[in-house]
């Protein structure tokens, strides 16, 4: 067995671990610090346009390797491992949850509070948002207050978002700007977004991406990286309840063990991994998996629901201009008092349906020289956007990561399954949120003289996140507010397993702010070291 002693060890190389080890690096220059990741690394910046074009013109999967084949379970569970994780792909679209998810409890009687005040998450936010390069436009709404600009001015609108927010307009509905963390300028040594349309494989590396903040820890020697190297069980000490080793599987070298030994570990897995970790670390002292006394570990799991429509509209829209991009409306994050509780987000999109190149008319007929450029002019009368709304829904305790026997890894690990459920109040308003929704759509195709094709209804929950969640009472949580173990003094969970409640946006920037918010704490840790013992 091969043997690592350090003095952070984090399991798991995503986006939430590439921020913490960023920060702590700075807190605390000179901690050793790992970070142990079952993928590969695929530090290709310089390949991603030939990968880009290839997966254009022959369909190729950009990220090959970005997967291992037996780690994978039942229901939705974030297949992406390599260092950077599932935010290789990530559209980098960054919105801010709002005030009421933290007071859900309070405001409504719904679900949870969060053991965290707005005011205080609002400061991590814009240190995400600095962090990562998000460019956008501020909310016109005086409760989507921000203590500081966005770093970088918003995404030049198309012609298509123009027309888009007009329309927008009309129906009395106010749309912006969807901040993103794509470069608007050149910004934290990475390039400009030239606007081409791939961000799933971002040829510029305007798109931030994780694997760009490892990169430059290992060239500043700040972080030792194992990759693919998967950690199969936490260990516990024999007497106390501090973990003492986290025991893994180096991928290239399967018959040698390690073992990482460290004061401090963090879990920084992601939604499924996680849970998934401390389940399988169970021992005669914690029969149930580590952090789980209170049962909860692997509950509790959330994400949002959404709905979606195209609308076609009398507004012309050329669909192809920049189709990542797009325009949100945060008008429906505050629920009414005195109706059914309903909150969401409001996207929309240029969208290509209807105005699909095509030789061929309705009835199968070949379209040649004026035939075709007549049918073109017919269809591109009327313009098609795409609108969605991720839709806040409460999970159910028994909403449920667990242990799947019967599917097993290489290694013998029973894999996880996620049964995502909803609580018995999301259930009961949920004809009355369908019918809030179809009333905006409503209301948007009226404004244009439009008609709704076609309506959508995720079958999944999007942004998923949960299994650990914060809290304050041991009994009905599985960590603090900073993602520390009721259970463990020297364990963290970090980023989006600790979220009680999922809003009703994109999660990423919330995981990343919270996990700012725990770098603090999890420095404080370790003594602040003069400059003559860092250098040594
Ligand atoms: C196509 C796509 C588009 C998206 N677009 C957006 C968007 O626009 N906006 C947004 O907010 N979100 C978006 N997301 C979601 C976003 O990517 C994720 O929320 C985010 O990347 C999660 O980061 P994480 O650090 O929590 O976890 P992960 O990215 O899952 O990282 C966890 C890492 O831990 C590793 N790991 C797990 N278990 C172990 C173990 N036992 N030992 C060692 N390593 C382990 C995994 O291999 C993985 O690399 C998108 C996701 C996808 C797939
Ligand atoms: S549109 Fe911008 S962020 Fe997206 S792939 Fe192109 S350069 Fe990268």
């Amino acid at each position: 067995m091969t043997r690592h002693e350090t003095d952070l060890c984090i399991i798991g190389g995503g986006i939430s671990s590439a921020m913490l080890a960023l920060k702590i690096s700075e807190l605390r220059p000179g901690l050793s610090i790992t970070v142990v990741e079952a993928g590969s690394r695929i530090f290709n910046l310089d390949q991603r346009m030939n990968l880009r074009r290839r997966s254009l013109d022959y369909g190729e999967n950009p990220w090959p390797g970005d997967f291992i084949s037996d780690q994978a379970g039942q229901g939705i569970v974030s297949r992406t491992m390599a260092v950077g994780g599932s935010a290789l792909h990530w559209g980098g679209v960054c919105n801010r949850f709002s005030e009421e998810d933290l007071r859900l409890h309070s405001m409504f009687g719904l679900a949870v509070d969060w053991p965290i005040e707005w005011k205080e998450l609002e400061k991590f936010y814009c240190e995400a948002e600095r962090r990562l390069g998000v460019n956008g436009e501020p909310s016109p709404l005086p409760e989507d207050w921000r203590s500081e600009p966005y770093p970088m001015k918003p995404m030049l609108m198309s012609y298509n978002l123009t027309q888009l927010k007009a329309w927008g307009q009309k129906s009395g509905i106010p749309f912006w700007i969807t901040p993103q963390a794509k470069n608007t300028a050149p910004y934290d040594g990475r390039a400009q977004c030239i606007r081409c349309n791939t961000c799933a494989i971002c040829p510029t590396g305007a798109r931030y991406s994780p694997d760009f903040t490892f990169q430059r820890l290992l060239a500043e020697k700040k972080i030792e990286l194992h990759d693919q190297t998967l950690v199969r069980k936490l260990v516990l000490h024999d007497t106390s309840d501090k973990i003492v080793a986290a025991q893994a599987v180096n991928r290239a070298k399967p018959d040698d063990p390690v073992e990482y030994r460290a004061p401090l570990f963090v879990v920084a897995s992601g939604y499924a991994w996680s849970s998934h970790l401390l389940l399988l670390s169970l021992n005669s002292r914690f029969p149930n998996g580590l952090a789980n006394k209170s049962g909860l570990v692997g509950k509790y799991m959330c994400g949002h629901q959404y709905i979606g429509a195209h609308i076609e509209i009398d507004t012309k829209i050329y669909p192809g201009m920049n189709e990542e991009h797009s325009l949100i409306s945060r008008r429906f994050f505050r629920s009414k008092p005195g109706r059914s509780f309903v909150r969401h987000d409001l996207r929309i999109w240029e969208s290509p349906v209807g105005h699909e190149p095509r030789l061929r008319s309705n009835d199968g007929r070949l379209l040649l020289g004026d035939d075709l450029l007549n049918d073109w002019r017919t269809r591109a009368r009327r313009g098609t956007a795409r609108v969605r709304a991720y839709i806040d829904v409460h999970p159910d305790r028994d909403s449920s990561l667990s242990l799947d026997s019967s599917v097993r890894n290489r290694w013998g690990d029973p894999m996880p399954a996620i049964d995502h459920r909803l609580d018995s109040a999301t259930l009961a308003r949920q004809a009355a949120t369908k019918q809030h929704i179809q009333e905006i759509f409503e209301t948007l195709a009226k404004a244009d003289n439009g008609k709704i094709i076609a309506t959508s209804a995720g079958d999944y929950l999007d942004h998923p996140a949960g299994g650990c969640r914060m809290g304050t009472n041991p009994s009905t949580s599985v960590t603090d507010s900073y993602g520390r173990a009721h259970d463990h003094e020297n364990l963290y969970v970090v980023g989006s397993p600790t979220l009680p409640t999922a809003g009703c946006t994109n999660g990423t920037l919330t995981f990343v702010a919270l996990t700012l918010r725990s770098a603090e704490r999890i420095a404080a840790h370790f003594p602040a070291r003069s400059a003559n013992v860092q250098n040594r």
